[in-house]
């Protein structure tokens, strides 16, 4: 079997890996770094079909370029295929106001959805010589590990969380010869999730009871539902605002991906959902305020932030990955962030809470002990290395981009 990663082998984001064994090749997502331009992974090769694993921009940013150039069918769940359109209008949105370079536009995207083939957790199903089982990756609602077998198998995780949350049930192990697997948390752990919940449960508490607001800058997808979820039964106010508000919508129509439909129908139902300013005024009234982007580069949270700048009884509070060159990570440094082009230094308090929904390093350790696979592919991360001393028993590839290789 040949495999060549077009991205994200060496890097967390733009993951695009190539499959291909006797007559049949697949691409296993086609992302890109949102950074400023979007980086690209390497140009479209042909394929026999296209996966994408989930709904988010470092793997699913590019995969229209596909279309720009050529047809394959499009292979994913219903929730993920769903919850990308957003995603890619407003990338195309964003490409244009910004004057960055586009590689798809809106009719590459609506071929996408005329090539999609549904694909369901368990259910096998053919494409040339291999044999496909899609199953749950417990990282977002959606979000699916591809198996690929001929006569050996290979499997693609993609970004993947082992353990049970209030929206998910984690990934489980399975049969396979090859795993391609993530490694973002390489050499990190994360603090354990039910403390996270409760220390940030605590904290928006103590900031409502001293008379402030609590902003939580958020991912629209996955996170904003999570995070809905965790504080509806807090007894608060709380608004959802920007982009969560489209995939919350897409979540509610789509039934059979929730650890608990009803629970998480319920925890929406407390929620405030905003529409357009004259809502947004008011929200500014409520006592939690959930809303894109998670990292505040644009979206409704840099307005709520300016009306509540120098007010030192509200928080900010963080709940995921920062990337470099964000606002979100210049206000972890150094406690500013840019505005309308100015640099400002708001007043609020500020506190992180890892809600990664990436699996630590014990977790990816225990996960590919529990596969047991004659070989390891590591990618998607920075410090991939780390991992090596926990897995001396197995042969580990550390591929780079562009570099194809044998398993
Ligand atoms: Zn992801
Ligand atoms: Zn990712």
């Amino acid at each position: 079997m040949k495999v060549k990663f077009l991205g994200g082998a060496e890097e967390v984001g733009r993951l695009a890996v190539r499959i291909e064994e006797k007559d049949t090749s697949v691409m296993v997502d086609y992302g890109i770094i949102p950074d400023k331009p979007p980086k690209y992974p390497l140009p479209p090769e042909q394929v026999n079909g296209l996966f994408l694993t989930h709904a988010h921009l470092d793997h699913c940013g590019a995969m229209p370029a596909y279309y720009h150039s050529m047809e394959t069918s499009f292979n994913s769940t219903i929730l993920t295929a769903n919850s990308i359109k957003p995603l890619l209008i407003d990338s195309l949105k964003i490409a244009g106001i910004e004057g960055y370079p586009r590689f798809f536009n809106s009719d590459d995207v609506s071929l996408l959805y005329e090539n999609f083939n549904e694909a369901r957790y368990g259910e096998s199903y053919d494409l040339g010589n291999f044999k496909i089982t899609p199953m749950s990756a417990g990282h977002i609602p959606g979000s699916t590990m591809f198996r690929f077998e001929n006569s050996a198998s290979i499997a693609v995780t993609g970004d993947i969380f082992t353990r049970d949350t209030r929206l998910l049930t984690g990934a489980r192990p399975f049969k396979t010869d090859v795993l391609v697997i993530e490694s973002t948390y390489a050499g990190k752990n994360h603090e354990d999730r039910d403390h996270v919940i409760a220390r940030l449960k605590s904290k928006v508490k103590e900031v409502i009871e001293s008379g402030g607001k609590v902003i939580l800058p958020t991912f629209a997808v996955g996170r904003t539902q999570e995070l809905a979820m965790i504080l509806a039964d807090t007894g608060y106010n709380i608004s959802v605002d920007g982009m969560g508000n489209s995939i919350t919508d897409i979540y509610m129509h789509t039934d059979g991906f929730f650890r608990s439909p009803s629970e998480f129908r319920k925890g929406i139902r407390k929620t405030t959902r905003i529409r357009g300013q004259r809502m947004r005024e008011r929200a500014l009234e409520s006592d939690i305020i959930i809303t894109t982007s998670g990292m505040l580069d644009g979206g409704p949270v840099l307005g709520y932030i300016e009306k509540l700048l120098n007010d030192n009884k509200s928080a900010i509070f963080l709940t995921g990955y920062q990337v470099e060159n964000t606002n979100g990570r210049s206000l972890m440094e150094n406690g500013t962030l840019k505005l309308a082009g100015t640099t400002v230094r708001p007043q609020m308090q500020l506190d992180f809470f890892d809600l990664s929904a990436h699996a630590g390093h014990d977790d990816l350790v225990s996960f590919i002990k529990a596969v047991d696979p004659q070989k390891v592919v590591l990618c998607h991360g920075e410090k991939r290395e780390e991992l090596l001393p926990d897995l001396s028993q197995y042969e580990v590839i550390l591929p780079m981009n562009g570099q194809e290789f044998t398993v």
